[in-house]
């Protein structure tokens, strides 16, 4: 399959949907080691991510993910804002003029993301962030030919639940040091719900 403009639409509603139903959750993670605002930020950026694709008729799908890259920078405070904005803007960066997406491309574009994430946070793995969600399935999804919802679902779960165990030295968790072990990254969850989304809108094409 080609990833198309509307799997990406469809995409971004998933996410919305997501981070809406699971608001009080992200909040009580980022309660737990942060200041308890990733739920609202969350909610916040991607219904007005939302609300901006749906006004539009895109030709590309650099286009869509264009938009909710400057929707998510200019409406979310906070580290995830600008952290989500750059995963959006590089991977519209990675994908524009090209008219097919196919798997390749689409894998390309997500390292493009891992790349912006590491530039922006100047975070690397095993820092407990959302990295630790990307990075992981960036790896996974170059060292295979083909979109496999179910490999993205797994290794989004798996790399989600890793971040419990680690000591956070980036973001407001740091200062907690050891204890902000036994919780999940806020970041990290908030990031397998966009990744659950993205199996929800592939399966049936691939
Ligand atoms: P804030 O930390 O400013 O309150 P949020 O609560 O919305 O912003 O987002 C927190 C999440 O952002 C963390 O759980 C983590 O995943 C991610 N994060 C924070 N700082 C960094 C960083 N330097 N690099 C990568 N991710 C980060
Ligand atoms: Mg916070």
């Amino acid at each position: 399959m080609n990833f198309e403009v509307s799997h990406a639409i469809n995409w971004v509603h998933g996410i919305n949907e997501k981070v809406q139903n699971h608001k009080d959750e992200l909040t009580s993670l980022d309660q737990a080691i942060g200041d308890g605002d990733h739920g609202i930020n969350m909610s916040r950026g991607f219904q007005e991510a939302v609300n901006k694709i749906s006004g539009e008729d895109y030709s590309d799908v650099s286009g869509v993910w264009k938009d909710v890259a400057t929707t998510l920078m200019s409406k979310v405070g906070g580290a995830s804002g600008p952290l989500y904005g750059t995963v959006f803007l590089k991977m519209s960066t990675a994908v524009k003029s090209v008219e097919y997406i196919d798997y390749s491309t689409f894998s390309s574009a997500l390292k493009e993301a891992v790349t912006g994430i590491k530039q922006r946070g100047k975070a690397e793995t095993g820092e407990k962030t959302m990295l630790d969600v990307w990075q992981p399935l960036a790896d996974k999804m170059s060292e295979v030919q083909d979109f496999d919802s179910q490999l993205i679902l797994d290794t989004a779960q798996s790399s989600m639940e890793s971040t419990k165990d680690l000591v956070a030295t980036k973001g407001r968790a740091a200062y907690l040091k050891e204890r902000s072990k036994g919780h999940i990254d806020p970041g990290a969850m908030s990031s397998y719900y966009v990744f659950e989304a993205l199996a929800d809108c592939i399966k049936g094409d691939e």
